[in-house]
């Protein structure tokens, strides 16, 4: 604890506001090693089942583990592959045994310790063990602080299509311990970084010039990444306190995910292409589909693609390895979408940077074309 203590930094606390089912996140630096203390504090009596992943056990899970120790927390370790395969029927049910083996009570807790991977397959056994059991989600990468761990969504994959098996099931606590952070191969912080530059484009044009010109500060550390992760995260709870279960304005958290998912889709959820990448080509799409609709200046569109290059993210369709992917297979991956509402396409367009907008009656005819273009060789 002590170690932890000296490293550890001021938390930034922000509330999602969600009446009885209201909770905070707390963001800072060396935040794992208070975990015990916090639960101690909050949820008095609880029993921990930890769910992570093999490479976040081995980083992290030691500290986690000590500082439950030193408050005689009594908590089980369930331990899943990492990679998007583990969001499947297979792990959730061995996850959901182990859960069930440990005793853990509807007043005890799952404590989802990793990426967002992690979090939505904890996050959706939490929702279903019992009727649903409380659920704690310390974040360690990028994504999974600013994006997957707040407002509730948990899930797994159908081999039809992504994330299409879930609940909303919201958290009792979320701790992002940015420190954590550090650990994280380059690739997947930037694709995270796909993410905290989506809240800039959605809303707030005054963050995304921000990033473009304190990116590298962030990606090296404190205080700009815990800046970064808090107003990012400030965000998101508002969206999602506004509109919890996505009826309005939370599908705008949606942007670039349209394309993004068609992209995932087609590479196969593989490492060809990371989540984050996927969303950061299709923010770009959204842009440039925007621009050629006359909604959006192109200058816009190039300032994304600029920024998002600068930081290493891909870009464009043609970026990503593997075979080339063609117009026609997109459009029938974005059919299957969950945004699709009786024949027509849900895209989130932009009036420019920070002005994004829910379109609901996209003609599928004028992304076709749009798609045609982009995939062309
Ligand atoms: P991930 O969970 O697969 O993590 C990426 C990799 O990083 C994994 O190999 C993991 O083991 C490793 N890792 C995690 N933390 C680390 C650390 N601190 N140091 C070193 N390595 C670490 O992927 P992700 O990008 O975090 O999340 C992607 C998933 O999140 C997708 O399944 C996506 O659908 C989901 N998601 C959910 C929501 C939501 O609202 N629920 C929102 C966005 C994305």
């Amino acid at each position: 604890m002590a170690e932890d203590a000296v490293q550890a930094s001021a938390p930034t606390a922000i509330k999602v506001e969600l009446g009885a089912r209201s909770y905070e996140i707390l963001i800072g630096r060396g935040l794992i090693g208070g975990v015990g203390a916090e639960l101690q504090r909050r949820l008095p009596g609880a029993r921990i089942a930890i769910v992570t992943d093999e490479t976040v056990a081995r980083l992290h899970l030691h500290r986690l583990k000590d500082s439950l120790r030193s408050r005689a927390i009594d908590h089980t370790v369930i331990t899943v592959a990492p990679g998007e395969e583990s969001k499947s029927f297979a792990t959730l049910t061995r996850v959901v045994d182990e859960i069930i083996a440990a005793r853990i009570e509807r007043n005890d807790v799952v404590l989802a310790l990793g990426g967002g991977v992690v979090g939505d397959l904890a996050g959706f056994a939490a929702a279903i063990v019992r009727r649903g059991v409380r659920l704690v989600q310390v974040p360690t990468t990028l994504l999974a602080q600013v994006d997957s761990s707040v407002g509730g969504k948990t899930g797994i994959n159908s081999p039809r299509g992504k994330n299409l098996i879930g609940a909303f099931h919201q958290p009792s606590l979320v701790v992002a311990d940015c420190g954590v952070l550090d650990s994280l191969p380059p690739r997947t912080f930037n694709a995270g970084y796909a993410e905290v530059a989506k809240i800039g484009l959605i809303q707030d044009a005054e963050f995304f010039a921000w990033l473009e010109k304190n990116w590298r500060a962030m990606a090296a550390g404190w205080p700009e990444r815990d800046e970064a992760v808090a107003i990012a995260c400030r965000a998101k709870a508002v969206t999602v306190a506004a509109d919890e279960t996505e009826q309005g304005v939370r599908a705008l958290l949606n942007l670039g995910h349209t394309f993004g998912h068609a992209l995932e889709g087609a590479t196969g959820y593989s490492d060809r292409l990371l989540h984050g990448e996927a969303v950061a080509i299709g923010m770009v799409l959204a842009h440039e589909f925007s621009a050629k609709l006359g909604l959006a200046p192109a200058e816009d569109a190039a300032r994304v693609v600029a920024h998002l290059t600068e930081v290493g993210l891909p870009t464009r369709i043609g970026q990503i390895a593997g075979p080339r992917l063609g117009a026609e297979e997109l459009m029938q991956l974005m059919a299957q979408d969950k945004k699709v509402a009786r024949g027509k396409l849900t895209f989130i367009l932009t009036r420019g940077i920070g002005k994004a907008f829910i379109a609901r009656d996209v003609s599928p005819t004028a992304v076709g074309e749009f798609l045609a273009e982009k995939t062309a060789p």
